[in-house]
């Protein structure tokens, strides 16, 4: 199918984007990679008006570690944050979840704020967003503002943008001491969406027991899933298998209730998902031993 008749507009600063955003509010849609947004046209499901190209605002693309975060502009495209070695060494979670978005030429595309102003259930970026307490800073004409992960995303492919604002720049807390992190998901073939998945963080106390972990998983609610009651149930134990799988129990059967897909039904959701904590966590928690050292 074609897309519905719209206009397009390509301005080259940023100033100019908010004019357009400002003016048209949700009618205006921002263009990041187009890897969601124009299928989302072809198949008629998204009918905007008018359509702001920001690939050619240049100040939206942009990696740095100013302060504790490293700080990503929402044009950077996937493949270049998967390259990037100050994502590499200080966001190491990020880096391990970007290889499994799509294939290569979509990362070549598809960009970090693109990827989460969309915040699909089943996408990677919105779990690490939310497992790491990513903030996002969003602007308008009026000025900008900072939005915590939590309270960025809501429901199904829902944020807390509103409709004069852009999303201008993501900082993702950089790696914490005594930490292991660990993302891991199964797809049917390498680049498909995933049936589950999800990221761990972990933390090691002076006695080597979990002070605080983060369970959060793709594809088994509205949003990204933050699976507090598993997590808690960590705090205080001496990392064992047991209570891997005890926490992979709690997050499968209590934290979520998956729709199940075509691929999955919610019950396979459910298997997949506890047996990937046991995983995560086995493997987030060598890390933070390693890290500790
Ligand atoms: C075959 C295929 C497989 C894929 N597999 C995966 C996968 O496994 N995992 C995954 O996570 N993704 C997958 N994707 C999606 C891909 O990651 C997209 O890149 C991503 O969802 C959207 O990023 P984009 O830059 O292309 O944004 P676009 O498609 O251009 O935009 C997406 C939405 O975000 C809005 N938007 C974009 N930028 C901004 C901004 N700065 N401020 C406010 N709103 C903005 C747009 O208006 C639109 O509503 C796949 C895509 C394809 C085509």
């Amino acid at each position: 199918m074609k897309p519905a008749p719209f206009e397009y507009h390509a301005p080259t600063t940023l100033e100019a984007a908010l004019e357009l955003k400002a003016e048209h509010g949700d009618d205006g849609k921002p263009l990041a990679g187009g890897q969601s947004l124009i299928p989302a046209m072809n198949f008629r499901v998204a009918q905007p008006s008018l359509l702001i190209d920001l690939n050619h605002v240049p100040e939206l693309r942009h990696i740095s570690k100013p302060n504790g975060a490293v700080h990503i502009g929402s044009m950077t495209l996937q493949s270049t944050a998967e390259r990037d070695p100050l994502v590499a060494e200080h966001a190491p979670l990020l880096h391990e979840a970007i290889p499994n978005i799509a294939h290569p030429q979509i990362r070549n595309r598809g960009t970090i704020g693109g990827s989460l102003a969309h915040a699909d259930p089943a996408s990677e970026l919105p779990v690490v967003a939310l497992a790491l307490g990513a903030r996002f800073r969003a602007q308008s004409k009026a000025g900008e503002r900072w939005i915590e992960a939590k309270d960025f995303f809501a429901g199904l492919f829902a944020t807390t943008l509103q409709p004069d604002e852009l999303l201008v720049e993501i900082a993702f807390p950089t790696k914490m001491a005594r930490t292991g992190y660990c993302f891991t998901e199964v797809a049917r073939r390498h680049g498909d969406y995933a049936m589950a998945g999800l990221a761990a963080v972990v933390t090691l106390g002076a006695d080597d027991k979990v002070s605080e972990a983060r369970l959060v998983y793709l594809n088994v609610g509205d949003g990204p899933l933050d699976a507090a009651n598993a997590a808690s149930s960590l705090a205080g134990e001496a990392p064992n298998a047991a209570a891997f799988k005890e926490a992979g129990r709690i997050a499968s059967q209590e934290d979520m209730s998956p729709y199940g897909n075509i691929h999955a039904t919610p019950e396979y959701q459910r298997h997949l998902s506890a047996v990937l904590t046991e995983r995560a966590l086995h493997t987030a928690t060598e890390r933070a031993k390693a890290a500790h050292a």
